[in-house]
Protein backbone atom coordinates (compact mmCIF):
# COMPACT_ATOMS: atom_id res chain seq x y z
CA UNK A 1 0.00 0.00 0.00
CA UNK A 2 1.33 3.29 -0.58
CA UNK A 3 -0.97 5.95 -0.53
CA UNK A 4 -3.79 7.33 1.37
CA UNK A 5 -6.79 8.59 -1.05
CA UNK A 6 -9.74 10.28 0.96
CA UNK A 7 -11.85 10.91 -2.18
CA UNK A 8 -12.73 9.07 -5.22
CA UNK A 9 -12.17 5.70 -6.84
CA UNK A 10 -8.29 4.74 -5.54
CA UNK A 11 -6.09 3.56 -8.44
CA UNK A 12 -3.88 0.42 -9.13
CA UNK A 13 -1.26 2.64 -8.26
CA UNK A 14 -1.93 3.77 -4.93
CA UNK A 15 -0.77 -0.09 -4.57
CA UNK A 16 2.62 -1.84 -5.98
CA UNK A 17 4.04 -5.61 -5.43
CA UNK A 18 7.28 -5.64 -3.76
CA UNK A 19 9.60 -8.35 -3.92
CA UNK A 20 11.97 -9.08 -0.60
CA UNK A 21 13.13 -12.89 -0.12
CA UNK A 22 12.73 -14.52 3.33
CA UNK A 23 13.39 -17.64 5.16
CA UNK A 24 10.31 -20.58 5.25
CA UNK A 25 11.14 -20.69 8.97
CA UNK A 26 10.08 -18.53 11.96
CA UNK A 27 12.84 -16.31 12.87
CA UNK A 28 14.96 -17.09 15.84
CA UNK A 29 13.54 -15.74 19.08
CA UNK A 30 10.10 -14.94 18.08
CA UNK A 31 8.11 -16.87 20.91
CA UNK A 32 4.29 -17.93 19.60
CA UNK A 33 5.07 -17.31 16.27
CA UNK A 34 3.74 -19.03 12.78
CA UNK A 35 4.55 -18.39 9.46
CA UNK A 36 1.73 -18.55 6.92
CA UNK A 37 1.57 -19.47 3.49
CA UNK A 38 -1.36 -17.36 2.31
CA UNK A 39 -3.58 -18.99 -0.11
CA UNK A 40 -6.14 -17.32 -0.79
CA UNK A 41 -7.02 -13.16 0.15
CA UNK A 42 -10.88 -11.59 0.79
CA UNK A 43 -11.25 -8.42 -0.87
CA UNK A 44 -13.86 -6.57 1.54
CA UNK A 45 -15.28 -3.26 1.00
CA UNK A 46 -14.24 -1.85 4.28
CA UNK A 47 -11.00 -2.09 3.21
CA UNK A 48 -11.56 1.33 1.32
CA UNK A 49 -11.91 2.86 4.45
CA UNK A 50 -8.66 1.70 5.64
CA UNK A 51 -7.47 3.52 2.71
CA UNK A 52 -8.08 6.77 3.99
CA UNK A 53 -6.26 8.45 6.62
CA UNK A 54 -8.25 7.62 9.40
CA UNK A 55 -8.55 9.60 12.97
CA UNK A 56 -7.51 6.50 14.78
CA UNK A 57 -4.11 5.93 12.72
CA UNK A 58 -4.02 1.99 13.85
CA UNK A 59 -8.04 1.49 11.51
CA UNK A 60 -5.28 3.16 8.35
CA UNK A 61 -3.55 1.07 6.12
CA UNK A 62 0.49 1.53 6.78
CA UNK A 63 2.33 3.28 3.91
CA UNK A 64 4.93 1.19 2.50
CA UNK A 65 3.45 -2.00 4.35
CA UNK A 66 1.17 -4.92 3.06
CA UNK A 67 -2.07 -4.24 3.06
CA UNK A 68 -4.10 -6.63 5.81
CA UNK A 69 -6.90 -8.43 5.42
CA UNK A 70 -8.98 -11.46 5.73
CA UNK A 71 -7.50 -14.73 3.95
CA UNK A 72 -6.90 -18.70 4.05
CA UNK A 73 -3.66 -19.65 4.86
CA UNK A 74 -1.44 -22.93 5.49
CA UNK A 75 0.65 -22.84 8.45
CA UNK A 76 4.24 -23.87 7.35
CA UNK A 77 6.18 -23.31 10.71
CA UNK A 78 5.12 -22.89 14.08
CA UNK A 79 6.52 -21.65 17.56
CA UNK A 80 3.18 -21.40 18.84
CA UNK A 81 1.60 -24.73 20.84
CA UNK A 82 -1.61 -24.36 19.21
CA UNK A 83 -0.55 -24.33 15.53
CA UNK A 84 1.47 -26.58 14.06
CA UNK A 85 2.88 -27.08 10.38
CA UNK A 86 0.03 -28.28 8.00
CA UNK A 87 -3.21 -26.41 10.02
CA UNK A 88 -5.27 -24.72 7.81
CA UNK A 89 -6.61 -21.09 9.13
CA UNK A 90 -8.99 -18.42 8.10
CA UNK A 91 -8.66 -14.84 9.66
CA UNK A 92 -6.68 -11.53 9.63
CA UNK A 93 -3.36 -11.57 7.04
CA UNK A 94 -1.33 -9.54 5.04
CA UNK A 95 -1.27 -9.42 1.23
CA UNK A 96 1.87 -10.89 0.77
CA UNK A 97 3.00 -14.75 -0.25
CA UNK A 98 4.04 -15.48 3.28
CA UNK A 99 3.29 -13.75 6.72
CA UNK A 100 4.63 -13.81 10.00
CA UNK A 101 1.94 -14.16 12.51
CA UNK A 102 3.38 -12.88 16.36
CA UNK A 103 0.68 -14.04 18.98
CA UNK A 104 -2.26 -14.85 16.65
CA UNK A 105 -5.72 -13.93 17.85
CA UNK A 106 -7.30 -13.35 14.76
CA UNK A 107 -7.28 -16.39 13.30
CA UNK A 108 -9.89 -19.58 13.13
CA UNK A 109 -8.53 -23.30 12.70
CA UNK A 110 -10.06 -24.87 9.93
CA UNK A 111 -11.81 -28.29 10.90
CA UNK A 112 -14.34 -29.34 7.62
CA UNK A 113 -12.05 -29.36 4.53
CA UNK A 114 -14.51 -31.34 2.56
CA UNK A 115 -16.19 -28.12 0.87
CA UNK A 116 -13.98 -25.78 -1.32
CA UNK A 117 -11.31 -23.79 0.62
CA UNK A 118 -12.00 -20.76 -1.10
CA UNK A 119 -15.28 -20.56 0.78
CA UNK A 120 -13.64 -19.26 3.80
CA UNK A 121 -12.69 -16.06 2.68
CA UNK A 122 -16.89 -15.27 2.01
CA UNK A 123 -19.68 -18.14 3.11
CA UNK A 124 -17.33 -19.65 5.55
CA UNK A 125 -15.76 -16.40 6.79
CA UNK A 126 -16.23 -12.97 7.95
CA UNK A 127 -19.13 -12.52 5.41
CA UNK A 128 -21.00 -15.48 6.03
CA UNK A 129 -20.78 -14.58 9.67
CA UNK A 130 -22.19 -10.94 8.75
CA UNK A 131 -25.12 -12.15 5.96
CA UNK A 132 -25.90 -14.43 9.58
CA UNK A 133 -25.97 -12.15 12.71
CA UNK A 134 -27.30 -9.17 10.40
CA UNK A 135 -30.41 -11.40 8.69
CA UNK A 136 -31.17 -13.30 12.32
CA UNK A 137 -29.73 -11.43 15.24
CA UNK A 138 -30.51 -7.94 13.94
CA UNK A 139 -33.51 -8.14 11.61
CA UNK A 140 -35.26 -10.87 14.03
CA UNK A 141 -37.29 -12.28 10.65
CA UNK A 142 -40.52 -13.92 10.94
CA UNK A 143 -41.91 -16.45 7.77
CA UNK A 144 -43.63 -14.41 4.90
CA UNK A 145 -41.94 -11.32 5.45
CA UNK A 146 -41.21 -8.67 2.87
CA UNK A 147 -37.49 -8.68 2.31
CA UNK A 148 -35.34 -6.31 0.67
CA UNK A 149 -31.50 -6.92 0.32
CA UNK A 150 -29.30 -4.42 -1.94
CA UNK A 151 -25.89 -4.85 -3.44
CA UNK A 152 -28.29 -8.41 -3.60
CA UNK A 153 -25.25 -10.45 -5.47
CA UNK A 154 -22.48 -10.30 -3.46
CA UNK A 155 -20.53 -11.90 -0.92
CA UNK A 156 -23.11 -11.25 1.77
CA UNK A 157 -25.84 -10.56 0.16
CA UNK A 158 -26.54 -13.54 -1.74
CA UNK A 159 -26.40 -15.03 1.55
CA UNK A 160 -28.95 -13.03 3.28
CA UNK A 161 -31.28 -13.76 -0.05
CA UNK A 162 -30.79 -17.34 0.52
CA UNK A 163 -31.64 -17.17 4.67
CA UNK A 164 -34.56 -15.74 3.72
CA UNK A 165 -35.72 -17.72 1.03
CA UNK A 166 -35.49 -20.76 3.65
CA UNK A 167 -36.87 -18.96 6.18
CA UNK A 168 -40.01 -18.43 3.46
CA UNK A 169 -39.78 -14.82 3.20
CA UNK A 170 -41.05 -12.90 0.08
CA UNK A 171 -37.67 -11.35 -1.24
CA UNK A 172 -36.27 -9.43 -4.08
CA UNK A 173 -32.59 -8.18 -5.09
CA UNK A 174 -31.22 -4.97 -6.48
CA UNK A 175 -27.65 -5.18 -8.55
CA UNK A 176 -25.99 -3.40 -10.93
CA UNK A 177 -26.05 -5.70 -14.35
CA UNK A 178 -28.43 -7.67 -15.73
CA UNK A 179 -26.00 -10.74 -15.15
CA UNK A 180 -26.70 -10.42 -11.93
CA UNK A 181 -29.61 -9.76 -11.73
CA UNK A 182 -30.12 -13.16 -13.52
CA UNK A 183 -27.77 -15.01 -11.15
CA UNK A 184 -30.40 -13.46 -8.64
CA UNK A 185 -33.70 -15.37 -9.58
CA UNK A 186 -32.02 -17.62 -12.02
CA UNK A 187 -29.44 -19.41 -8.88
CA UNK A 188 -30.09 -18.07 -5.71
CA UNK A 189 -34.07 -18.18 -5.94
CA UNK A 190 -34.85 -14.68 -5.02
CA UNK A 191 -38.78 -14.02 -6.24
CA UNK A 192 -37.74 -11.22 -7.87
CA UNK A 193 -34.55 -9.26 -8.89
CA UNK A 194 -33.96 -5.62 -10.50
CA UNK A 195 -30.89 -3.33 -12.16
CA UNK A 196 -31.29 -0.47 -10.17
CA UNK A 197 -28.77 1.10 -12.50
CA UNK A 198 -32.09 0.61 -14.79
CA UNK A 199 -34.37 2.20 -13.01
CA UNK A 200 -34.90 6.00 -13.46
CA UNK A 201 -37.07 6.31 -10.13
CA UNK A 202 -36.03 4.12 -7.63
CA UNK A 203 -39.20 4.54 -5.43
CA UNK A 204 -41.23 3.25 -8.25
CA UNK A 205 -39.15 0.55 -8.81
CA UNK A 206 -39.58 -0.58 -5.00
CA UNK A 207 -43.31 0.27 -4.80
CA UNK A 208 -43.53 -2.27 -8.16
CA UNK A 209 -42.11 -5.25 -6.00
CA UNK A 210 -43.19 -4.14 -3.06
CA UNK A 211 -46.90 -2.67 -3.18
CA UNK A 212 -47.66 -3.70 0.85
CA UNK A 213 -44.47 -2.49 1.19
CA UNK A 214 -41.26 -3.74 3.24
CA UNK A 215 -40.53 -5.61 6.02
CA UNK A 216 -36.69 -5.94 6.53
CA UNK A 217 -34.18 -3.93 4.75
CA UNK A 218 -30.83 -5.37 4.33
CA UNK A 219 -28.87 -2.11 3.44
CA UNK A 220 -25.56 -2.75 2.10
CA UNK A 221 -25.66 0.52 -0.33
CA UNK A 222 -26.66 3.50 1.49
CA UNK A 223 -27.23 6.60 0.12
CA UNK A 224 -29.92 7.08 -3.04
CA UNK A 225 -31.11 3.58 -1.86
CA UNK A 226 -31.61 4.29 1.32
CA UNK A 227 -33.56 7.17 0.86
CA UNK A 228 -35.84 5.85 -2.25
CA UNK A 229 -36.47 2.39 0.99
CA UNK A 230 -37.65 4.29 3.86
CA UNK A 231 -40.58 5.50 2.24
CA UNK A 232 -41.30 2.17 1.52
CA UNK A 233 -40.67 0.69 4.44
CA UNK A 234 -44.32 -1.04 6.53
CA UNK A 235 -45.33 -0.09 10.36
CA UNK A 236 -42.45 -1.97 12.46
CA UNK A 237 -40.38 -2.67 9.81
CA UNK A 238 -36.01 -2.72 10.73
CA UNK A 239 -33.16 -2.48 8.80
CA UNK A 240 -29.77 -4.02 9.27
CA UNK A 241 -27.21 -1.27 8.49
CA UNK A 242 -24.73 -3.74 6.86
CA UNK A 243 -22.83 -1.14 4.71
CA UNK A 244 -23.12 1.58 2.98
CA UNK A 245 -21.07 0.80 -0.34
CA UNK A 246 -22.15 3.86 -2.28
CA UNK A 247 -19.98 6.41 0.50
CA UNK A 248 -16.54 4.93 0.82
CA UNK A 249 -15.49 6.36 -1.90
CA UNK A 250 -16.57 10.38 -0.74
CA UNK A 251 -14.86 11.93 1.75
CA UNK A 252 -18.20 13.31 3.24
CA UNK A 253 -21.30 10.81 3.11
CA UNK A 254 -24.17 12.17 0.94
CA UNK A 255 -27.16 13.21 3.10
CA UNK A 256 -30.50 11.06 3.84
CA UNK A 257 -33.50 13.31 3.61
CA UNK A 258 -35.97 10.66 4.38
CA UNK A 259 -35.35 9.80 7.79
CA UNK A 260 -38.47 11.33 9.70
CA UNK A 261 -39.80 7.86 7.91
CA UNK A 262 -38.26 5.85 11.04
CA UNK A 263 -40.21 8.09 13.46
CA UNK A 264 -43.66 7.89 11.78
CA UNK A 265 -43.18 4.22 10.34
CA UNK A 266 -41.49 3.04 13.84
CA UNK A 267 -38.68 1.28 12.16
CA UNK A 268 -35.56 0.21 14.07
CA UNK A 269 -32.87 1.10 11.85
CA UNK A 270 -29.69 -1.20 13.36
CA UNK A 271 -26.29 -0.93 12.44
CA UNK A 272 -23.84 -4.05 13.54
CA UNK A 273 -20.18 -4.86 12.59
CA UNK A 274 -19.79 -8.61 12.20
CA UNK A 275 -16.51 -8.65 14.70
CA UNK A 276 -19.22 -8.21 17.53
CA UNK A 277 -20.67 -11.91 16.50
CA UNK A 278 -17.65 -14.07 16.24
CA UNK A 279 -19.01 -15.77 19.49
CA UNK A 280 -21.83 -17.35 17.42
CA UNK A 281 -19.49 -18.82 14.38
CA UNK A 282 -20.08 -22.59 15.67
CA UNK A 283 -23.26 -22.05 15.59
CA UNK A 284 -23.64 -21.00 12.59
CA UNK A 285 -21.66 -23.66 11.07
CA UNK A 286 -23.73 -26.00 12.48
CA UNK A 287 -25.94 -24.59 10.75
CA UNK A 288 -24.62 -23.11 7.27
CA UNK A 289 -22.73 -26.67 6.82
CA UNK A 290 -25.38 -29.42 6.39
CA UNK A 291 -27.27 -26.39 4.00
CA UNK A 292 -23.50 -26.35 1.88
CA UNK A 293 -23.50 -30.16 1.77
CA UNK A 294 -27.22 -30.65 0.60
CA UNK A 295 -27.15 -28.08 -1.95
CA UNK A 296 -29.57 -25.65 -0.05
CA UNK A 297 -27.10 -22.79 -0.15
CA UNK A 298 -24.52 -22.50 -3.06
CA UNK A 299 -22.43 -19.52 -3.65
CA UNK A 300 -20.95 -17.43 -6.21
CA UNK A 301 -17.15 -16.51 -6.20
CA UNK A 302 -15.40 -14.56 -8.16
CA UNK A 303 -11.61 -15.28 -8.10
CA UNK A 304 -8.62 -13.32 -9.11
CA UNK A 305 -5.35 -14.86 -10.05
CA UNK A 306 -1.91 -13.81 -8.60
CA UNK A 307 -1.28 -11.30 -6.09
CA UNK A 308 -0.62 -8.75 -9.42
CA UNK A 309 -4.53 -9.11 -10.03
CA UNK A 310 -5.08 -7.92 -5.98
CA UNK A 311 -5.22 -4.16 -6.96
CA UNK A 312 -7.26 -3.91 -9.48
CA UNK A 313 -9.99 -6.63 -7.67
CA UNK A 314 -10.29 -4.93 -4.61
CA UNK A 315 -10.71 -1.41 -6.58
CA UNK A 316 -13.13 -3.28 -8.97
CA UNK A 317 -15.82 -3.95 -5.95
CA UNK A 318 -16.73 -0.26 -6.22
CA UNK A 319 -17.55 -0.50 -9.82
CA UNK A 320 -19.56 -3.91 -9.68
CA UNK A 321 -17.17 -5.41 -11.79
CA UNK A 322 -16.74 -8.83 -9.26
CA UNK A 323 -19.84 -11.05 -10.06
CA UNK A 324 -19.87 -12.99 -6.85
CA UNK A 325 -17.38 -12.58 -3.66
CA UNK A 326 -14.37 -11.55 -4.75
CA UNK A 327 -11.25 -12.99 -4.05
CA UNK A 328 -7.52 -13.75 -5.04
CA UNK A 329 -6.50 -16.92 -5.62
CA UNK A 330 -2.28 -17.24 -4.81
CA UNK A 331 -1.46 -20.47 -4.49
CA UNK A 332 -4.07 -24.12 -3.44
CA UNK A 333 -1.73 -25.82 -1.67
P1 LIG B 1 -19.90 -7.27 -2.60
O1 LIG B 1 -19.38 -8.61 -2.93
O2 LIG B 1 -21.37 -7.04 -2.62
O3 LIG B 1 -19.17 -6.22 -3.55
C1 LIG B 1 -19.53 -4.89 -3.55
C2 LIG B 1 -20.70 -4.60 -4.50
O4 LIG B 1 -21.30 -3.38 -4.15
C3 LIG B 1 -20.27 -4.40 -5.95
O5 LIG B 1 -20.11 -5.61 -6.66
C4 LIG B 1 -21.40 -3.57 -6.50
O6 LIG B 1 -22.44 -4.43 -6.94
C5 LIG B 1 -21.94 -2.82 -5.26
N1 LIG B 1 -21.63 -1.39 -5.36
C6 LIG B 1 -20.40 -0.82 -5.50
N2 LIG B 1 -20.52 0.51 -5.56
C7 LIG B 1 -21.84 0.80 -5.46
C8 LIG B 1 -22.60 2.01 -5.47
N3 LIG B 1 -22.02 3.20 -5.57
N4 LIG B 1 -23.95 1.91 -5.35
C9 LIG B 1 -24.55 0.71 -5.24
N5 LIG B 1 -23.89 -0.46 -5.23
C10 LIG B 1 -22.56 -0.42 -5.33
O7 LIG B 1 -19.40 -6.85 -1.15
P2 LIG B 1 -19.77 -7.52 0.24
O8 LIG B 1 -20.93 -8.43 0.07
O9 LIG B 1 -18.53 -8.03 0.83
O10 LIG B 1 -20.24 -6.25 1.10
C11 LIG B 1 -21.54 -5.72 0.95
C12 LIG B 1 -21.75 -4.63 2.00
O11 LIG B 1 -21.65 -5.20 3.29
C13 LIG B 1 -20.74 -3.50 1.93
O12 LIG B 1 -21.40 -2.29 2.21
C14 LIG B 1 -19.79 -3.85 3.05
O13 LIG B 1 -19.10 -2.73 3.55
C15 LIG B 1 -20.74 -4.44 4.06
N6 LIG B 1 -20.12 -5.33 5.05
C16 LIG B 1 -20.32 -5.04 6.37
C17 LIG B 1 -19.84 -5.85 7.33
C18 LIG B 1 -20.15 -5.56 8.76
O14 LIG B 1 -19.54 -6.15 9.65
N7 LIG B 1 -21.09 -4.66 9.04
C19 LIG B 1 -18.99 -7.01 7.01
C20 LIG B 1 -18.89 -7.28 5.58
C21 LIG B 1 -19.43 -6.44 4.65
P3 LIG B 1 -23.52 -3.95 -8.05
O15 LIG B 1 -22.98 -4.37 -9.37
O16 LIG B 1 -24.74 -4.71 -7.64
O17 LIG B 1 -23.64 -2.47 -7.93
Amino acid sequence: FNKYVSEGLPKESDMEIRESSIQLKVPEGNKDAILLKNLYLSCDPYMRNRMKKLETPSFSFETGKPLNGYGVGKVVDSTHPDYRNGDLVWGMTAWEEYSLIIAPDGLFKIQDTDVPLTYYTGLLGMPGITAYAGFYEVCKPKKGEYVYVSAASGAVGQLVGQFAKLLGCYVVGSAGSNEKVELLTNKFGFDAAFNYKEEQDLDAALKRYFPEGIDIYFENVGGKMLDAVLPNMRNYGRIAACGMISQYNNERPQGVHNLMHVVTKRLRLEGFVAFDFYHLYPKFLEMILPFIKQGKIIYVEDKAQGLESAPAALIGLFTGRNVGKQLVVLSHD
